[in-house]
């Protein structure tokens, strides 16, 4: 997808290094992390949001959270606990319109998911 930051970084167009790959998932560190791990995991192909998953998405769903709970193992946070977020849409915080998951841990997290 033109335009896409995301896609872009799948496609090499933006140099980042992967702290995971395999044919249908790559995760990387975010830019500008919020914990001590803030790992992004997100689907080679281009799904803008959550609310565009098709039922053929089902199992590249599952192998993106699977993958996310492998790199939680790895990096070693599984134990103390871990954050998975998947923003969707405006009122949701979604400012990159490439479908991933934010996997954040290392620290305690505050409570809460955006209570006002
Ligand atoms: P969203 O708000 O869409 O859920 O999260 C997008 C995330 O992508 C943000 O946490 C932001 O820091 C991260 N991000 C945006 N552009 C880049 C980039 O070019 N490289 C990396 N590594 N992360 C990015
Ligand atoms: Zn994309």
């Amino acid at each position: 997808m033109k335009d896409c930051i995301f896609c872009k970084i799948v496609a090499g167009e933006i140099p980042t290094q992967f702290v995971y790959e395999d044919d249908q998932v790559v995760a990387f560190n975010d830019i500008q992390p919020a914990a001590p791990v803030h790992i992004i995991l997100i689907p080679r192909i281009h799904i803008p949001s959550f609310d565009d998953i098709k039922p053929e998405h089902k199992g590249l769903m599952g192998h993106l959270a699977w993958v996310a709970g492998e790199l939680a193992r790895q990096k070693n946070i599984s134990e103390k606990g871990y954050r998975l977020v998947m923003n969707c849409g405006p009122d949701g915080g979604q400012e990159v319109f490439h479908l991933h998951f934010h996997l954040l841990g290392g620290k305690p997290l505050a409570s809460g998911y955006g209570r006002q």
